[in-house]
């Protein structure tokens, strides 16, 4: 099979709009993808994201149902459940949230009242929009208060932590985030949140894949919540699912329905049970450990060539590189990396002089390229065209961009992408 892929009836429909996804295609078939929230699903998983099962509705849970003709969807939507729990070790999941951001919603809902203090991770410091942050819903229908990381460490300081939450009692505190690129210590969170008389919420949304491989220690049983996307390493589709021992079960499905969301999207609930499926296999172990193996590679293979790492390296699937020293703006370096076939986004460091929409660091990783059979020996590679392109960035040198990209399609075309046959 050849790119783009053939989409006969989009075509004869909509020519237009099947060009614009052969472009995609292209697009991620052709560029080193290190933005570390993105992956490649399998054709598996595609092809049950996109079936006729979007076309029923679903309200309420297998077994009680709003409307009838559930004698296919129910069985779905268990498959999903009991795939979660079982892969996950919990006696509860939830996969109905349509994402990340609905499912996290869901726990305020259960768990607090508007005008309660809840608990996070600042933005700017990793953590995510949902966990309190000012500018989300969270931030203003509750009262966020928010912890960082050590200005010397670019660790997370639990006596801040335990500090703050005593001081501030809050209803929730969330653990997890989307720029932290060390392990999170599930049971020194739940000792503070048990001392708070807080509920602890472990949002794994981007480890929650090295999780299922045994690359990142489990929340289960620290955390009382579990909320994950599935998009991420976890390489399903777009959606989430939230986990919990049995006694937070009703609340949190009732908070996902009728709470927040109407009728889930049966046809991603397939897609989740097959990435589950998936994430199964004694293969995805090797996956999830070969994305950290990988981040480790190329984490000292960027620190050789002088750049600074947030917090020294990795224990994960990304890293967060401070481009202060290097003398160039994330946005600068990102965009020309962009140029140069490499997809990776700008990004706040913790303690950043520069403002968020124009910051210090750049935010890489390699769930992706992992996902496409790139190894370690590929890495010194990687870091090289980084250095190449930042340097290539800063002295406005286009030709030297192109260069990189070439090379960079080269190697592609060599190792093809789940869901995407070269
Ligand atoms: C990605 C992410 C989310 C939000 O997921 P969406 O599907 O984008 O709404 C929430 N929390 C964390 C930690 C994330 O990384």
């Amino acid at each position: 099979m050849t790119l783009p892929l053939p989409h006969p009836a989009l075509t004869a429909v909509d020519p237009e709009l099947a060009a614009l996804v052969g472009e995609e295609e292209l697009l991620q078939a052709g560029t080193l993808r290190m933005i570390p929230s993105e992956n490649y699903v399998s054709r598996a998983v595609l092809e049950a994201s996109g079936t006729v099962l979007q076309n029923k509705y679903s309200e309420g849970y297998a077994g009680r149902r709003y409307y009838e003709g559930q004698q296919v969807i129910d069985q779905v939507e268990r498959l999903a459940v009991a795939r979660a729990k079982a892969l996950f070790g919990v006696e509860h999941a939830n996969v109905q949230p349509y994402s990340g951001s609905p499912a996290n919603l869901a726990v305020y809902l259960a768990f607090a009242e508007p005008g309660d203090t809840v608990m996070g991770m600042a933005l700017p410091m990793g953590g995510h929009l949902t966990h309190g942050w000012g500018v989300s819903a969270t931030g203003k229908w509750f009262r966020g208060v928010q912890y960082g990381v050590r200005h010397d460490t670019g660790l997370i300081d639990f006596d801040e932590v335990r500090d703050l939450a005593l001081k501030e009692r809050p209803k929730l505190i969330f653990c997890g985030g989307t720029a932290l690129p060390r392990t999170i210590d599930f049971a020194a969170f739940a000792e503070i949140a048990r001392e708070a008389g807080a509920v602890l919420v472990a949002d794994v949304a981007h480890i929650a894949g090295l999780i299922a491989g045994g690359a990142h220690p489990s929340p289960v049983p620290h955390a009382d919540v579990i909320s994950t996307t599935t998009h991420k390493t976890l390489r399903g589709p777009r959606g989430a699912m939230l986990m919990s021992r049995e006694e937070y079960a009703k609340p949190i499905d009732k908070a996902v329905f009728p709470g927040l969301q109407g009728g889930p999207h049966n046809q991603t609930t397939a897609g989740i049970a097959v990435a589950l499926h998936e994430a199964a296999q004694p293969s995805f172990r090797d996956y999830a450990h070969a994305v950290v193996a990988n981040a480790r590679a190329l984490a000292d293979a960027l620190l050789e060539r002088g750049f600074d790492l947030v917090s020294g390296g990795t224990d994960n699937h990304l890293i967060l590189i401070d481009l202060t020293s290097k003398d160039v703006p994330g946005k600068v370096a990102a965009k020309a990396l962009d140029r140069a076939g490499i997809v990776v986004n700008y990004n706040t460091v913790p303690y950043d002089p520069r403002k968020p929409f124009d910051p210090s660091g750049v935010r890489i990783g390699t769930p992706s390229l992992t996902s496409r059979g790139l190894g370690m020996e590929h890495m010194a590679q990687v870091a090289e065209w980084i250095d190449r392109g930042v340097a290539a960035g800063r002295s406005g040198d286009e030709a030297s961009l192109s260069r990189i990209r070439d090379e960079v399609a080269a190697l592609m075309s060599k190792h093809p992408a789940p869901g995407l046959p070269a």
